[in-house]
């Protein structure tokens, strides 16, 4: 099992030091005993950077849980079993990255308590991303609307909270249509719960940052109806 050394609210660590735990030269990737690069999943891209060992350098260009291990594959040469890597992820992109899955959280509650929409999905990149609500059909003022309550909760400048909380508890405490729990594996406590002050709590495994005043400013670039009841929207930071 590697150790994940963003858990649970370590995010803003860039590089990190670990030891090279198994080697597949036929898929191009290693595991380590550690990380800090962020897996695919949830809706966020996978952390990409670069490793060092020695006389050896080498990209991380993608990164994937698969068979219960978390894969990193490799472009360049790939360090021997047991060898000592340097690793740094590539901030300005999972910067990024942080900043629009917060905005995410912020939506989605948002849209949760004023049309009692669910998030269906959701795709996060650096410089564009979407949220998928349901049931919704949004007109042009719902999307004003939207926009201003999510521009408040930046400027309010509100703190998040990021712990391991569990199951049970964090059960409890998330919103009914919050978030699908029942999608999260059972054996899975406890789990970390990603907190905006008072105004939201929801388990996630993914990268935010600390402070919603970190994000900038909040503006939807599209909508789009996707199937009977399901609305897209599109949103930048600026
Ligand atoms: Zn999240």
């Amino acid at each position: 099992m590697t150790e994940i050394l963003y858990y649970p609210e370590n995010e803003y660590q860039k590089e990190f030091d670990a030891e090279v735990q198994k080697k597949d030269e036929e898929k191009n990737y290693i595991v380590l005993d550690q990380t800090l690069f962020y897996k695919q999943g949830g809706g966020q891209p996978a952390d990409h950077g670069k490793i060092s060992w020695g006389e050896g350098k080498a990209e991380i260009a993608d990164v994937q849980k698969d068979n219960g291990e978390i894969r990193h594959f490799i472009e360049g040469d790939m360090p021997e079993e047991g060898a000592e890597i340097h690793g740094e992820i590539y901030w300005e992109r999972r910067y990024k990255h942080m900043k629009m899955h917060t905005a995410q959280h912020i939506v989605s509650k948002i849209v949760l308590d004023e049309y009692d929409a669910t998030t269906a999905g959701n795709q996060i990149h650096a410089d564009r991303s979407r949220i998928d609500f349901e049931p919704a059909d949004f007109n042009e003022e719902d999307l004003e609307k939207i926009e201003e309550k999510t521009n408040q909760i930046i400027s309010e400048d509100i703190e998040l909270n990021k712990s391991e909380v569990a199951r049970d508890k964090l059960e409890e405490k998330t919103e009914s249509g919050r978030t699908n729990l029942d999608l999260i594996p059972d054996h899975i406590d406890p789990l970390r719960a990603v907190e905006i002050g008072e105004i939201d709590i929801c388990p996630c495994g993914g990268t935010h940052v600390d402070s919603t005043g970190e994000l900038g400013e909040f503006r939807i670039v599209e909508r789009k109806t996707k199937g009977a009841d399901v609305e897209r929207i599109e949103f930048v930071l600026e």
